[in-house]
């Protein structure tokens, strides 16, 4: 199962459309993944991927301007205690999968700028340059996804251009574990919204900590963390007991959620909770 948003905001309802569609798609792709024999993070990989070509979200080729008129990328994966991680990328539009080579190809975490870069390249990995929407769009969100394969398996992954006019060589919480994204033992989750108080808050260790240790629901564990960040946030979260679940504080923040048998897609709106009981 796989549950995928598209970032907390303050959407137009002619964007909240075309983004519906795109995640639709994404998370069918996710559950395809899965159905094949993949794993979580093939899913969430995958999806996010769509998303980031999609060019409907403030994530690769749709990703939104820093202040000078330049475009920079964070990404975030995370599975089975392992995370990697990308900030201020130039040379490619699939971000996800650059930090999911940090995660599988280094002994790193985190890789910035001309380091990340470098990297993308030497994989031959699409150019950024080469996409229509960087220049036009960014006017919409982030996005995300958290998928659960057969074997139990949880991962997560993010993927953003940032905040719209940030300053160049500013990076949000997006790529920073807890922060934007993070996979603990029975629950994985990702953020969106802004970053610098994200960053402060951790909300997806926040949701670990409270379902895990203190027992807590899952959907009042997500509420609880994206709460407790001081500015518009949105957490998406799956438990491997199947549990579901979804909240914001900004004005939306869209969502699909896939299965084998069911597709859902819904657009939540501010101090909404989605939450759903998936697998047995
Ligand atoms: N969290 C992202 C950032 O601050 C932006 C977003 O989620 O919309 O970079």
């Amino acid at each position: 199962m796989i549950i995928a948003h598209g970032g907390a905001g303050r959407w137009e309802h002619y964007e909240l459309k075309e983004a519906v569609k795109v995640l639709r798609r994404a998370v069918e792709i996710g559950v395809n993944e899965l159905l094949k024999g993949g794993s979580a993070l093939d899913a969430v990989v995958e999806a996010v991927t769509l998303m980031e070509a999609s060019g409907a979200f403030n994530a690769g080729r749709g990703a939104c301007k820093d202040s000078s008129g330049g475009v920079s990328l964070d990404a975030g994966v995370m599975w089975m205690e392992r995370a990697g991680a990308v900030a201020h990328v130039k040379a490619t539009w699939n971000a996800v999968k650059l930090a999911r080579a940090v995660m599988e190809d280094t002994h790193h975490v985190l890789l910035v700028g001309d380091g990340a870069d470098s990297l993308a390249k030497s994989r031959g990995m699409p150019p950024l340059e080469h996409c229509q929407s960087t220049s036009s769009r960014g006017v919409v969100d982030t996005v995300g996804a958290v998928a659960l394969d057969s074997q139990g398996r949880l991962a997560s992954a993010v993927s953003t251009g940032g905040i719209r006019g940030k300053m160049p060589g500013r990076v949000g919480d997006s790529p920073i574990p807890g922060a934007g994204f993070w996979v603990a033992k029975r629950v994985a989750s990702c953020s969106t919204g802004v970053g610098e108080a994200i960053m402060m808050t951790h909300p997806c260790r926040m949701t670990s900590m409270l379902y895990e240790a203190f027992g807590v629901d899952l959907p009042i564990a997500v509420k609880a963390s994206c709460e407790a960040v001081k500015a518009p946030c949105g957490v998406i979260a799956l438990s491997i007991e199947g549990g579901a679940a979804a909240y914001t504080t900004a004005d939306y923040m869209p969502i699909s959620v896939a299965t084998e048998e069911v597709v859902e897609v819904q657009v939540l709106e501010k101090k909404c909770s989605y939450s759903k009981r998936l697998a047995k």
